[in-house]
């Protein structure tokens, strides 16, 4: 027997149709958008994008295997503030009938297979707390375990102030094993949706082989006007999207989303997997690690994120990059390899 509500309830009235593009102000019928894989179809707006959507946008059909689906936040610190944090929990599982804002697994594309992370924003703005960091660290270390490529689709907000320190915590969890997957020579591909900010961004979201961001993305560190504020100066038009992080060459490709699937397919091929001997030729060279990439991308940036983030940045005289092992001095002997790998 049908439920009959005391109110009248419209689901299918022109405002439940369309949705209005917030670049172009154009009405876009929602069957429409959604044939154009949730992008406008008069400017090109990238419409955020779900999980579910996401892994039929770029994986092989039935191809994907979730892993640690029964992972859930505990409320470690009892937080609350205008509501408890079990509650925005809740509310946030059921709006997306998600358990987190983040998923892993194993799938294929092309037939090749990868350990794939992917973020929802609408589960508390894809928030990284201590169940999405454990997440994203299980994808990379499967990836290593199984030496198959990892990635990630990012979109998300940052830490998870509710889960506090712990949140932070989880930008070593993710980045750690990246430097395990390089030395190991499995590649990592990390792709930048709308938007991709805060503590995603500052760990493993930037750290990517080959990076990719979706057209015109929001992809930053901190809000435009806490930036600008604590530099204290007048910052770029739109330096916070995709196009001007492409130009200084913090993006390596900006690939719209109907093309997304076949540019990774073509990295796959073009980034394999190394052979295990390769690793073993290789052992004892520096491998151009993640750390390297950090105090590559600070040496770009000038003095302001060392001093900013209270690191001291030495310029690298060899121009390796190779701030993997910042600790040994150079000419001490490479230490026993791979020790902490088993
Ligand atoms: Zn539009």
């Amino acid at each position: 027997m049908p439920i009959k509500f005391p109110f009248s309830r419209r689901r299918s009235g022109p405002t439940d149709a369309w949705t209005k593009c917030p670049s172009c102000e154009q009405q876009v019928f929602n069957k429409q958008l959604e044939r154009n894989l949730r992008v406008c179809p008069h400017c090109g707006h990238h419409f955020r994008m779900g999980i579910g959507e996401r892994i039929e946008l770029l994986l092989d059909d039935g191809s994907f295997a979730e892993r640690d689906a029964s992972l859930e936040s505990g409320d470690p610190l009892g937080f609350a503030d205008q509501k408890p944090y079990p509650d925005r929990i809740e509310a946030a599982k059921v709006k997306t009938g998600l358990r987190e804002a983040a998923v892993w697994g194993t799938g294929a594309i092309d037939g090749q297979r990868v350990a794939i992370g992917l973020f929802d924003f609408r589960f508390m703005g894809g928030s990284m707390g201590s169940v999405v960091g454990e997440k994203i660290a299980r994808c990379f270390e499967a990836a290593l375990a199984e030496r198959v490529p990892a990635i990630i689709v990012s979109a998300s907000g940052g830490a998870r102030m509710q889960e506090g320190t712990l949140s932070l915590l989880q930008l070593a969890k993710t980045t750690a094993p990246l430097a395990r997957l390089d030395d190991a020579g499995v590649p990592f591909i990390s792709i930048l949706t709308d938007p991709t900010t805060g503590g995603v961004l500052a760990s493993f979201a930037s750290l990517g082989d080959a990076i990719i961001a979706e057209p015109r993305a929001l992809i930053g560190f901190a809000g435009a006007r806490v930036a600008s504020g604590t530099v204290g100066e007048e910052l770029p038009e739109g330096f916070q999207s995709a196009e001007f992080l492409l130009e200084r060459g913090f993006v390596d490709m900006i690939t719209p989303r109907a093309e997304l699937r076949s540019t990774l397919s073509r990295l796959l091929r073009l980034l394999p997997v190394a052979p295990v001997e390769e690793i073993e030729r290789e052992e004892g060279q520096h491998a151009w690690g993640p750390i390297g990439v950090l105090s590559g991308l600070a040496e770009r940036v000038g003095g302001a994120v060392s001093e900013t983030i209270g690191i001291r940045v030495e310029p690298d005289a060899s121009g390796s990059g190779n701030g993997d092992r910042p600790a040994r001095s150079p000419g001490a002997p490479e230490p026993a390899t791979t020790e902490d790998e088993r």
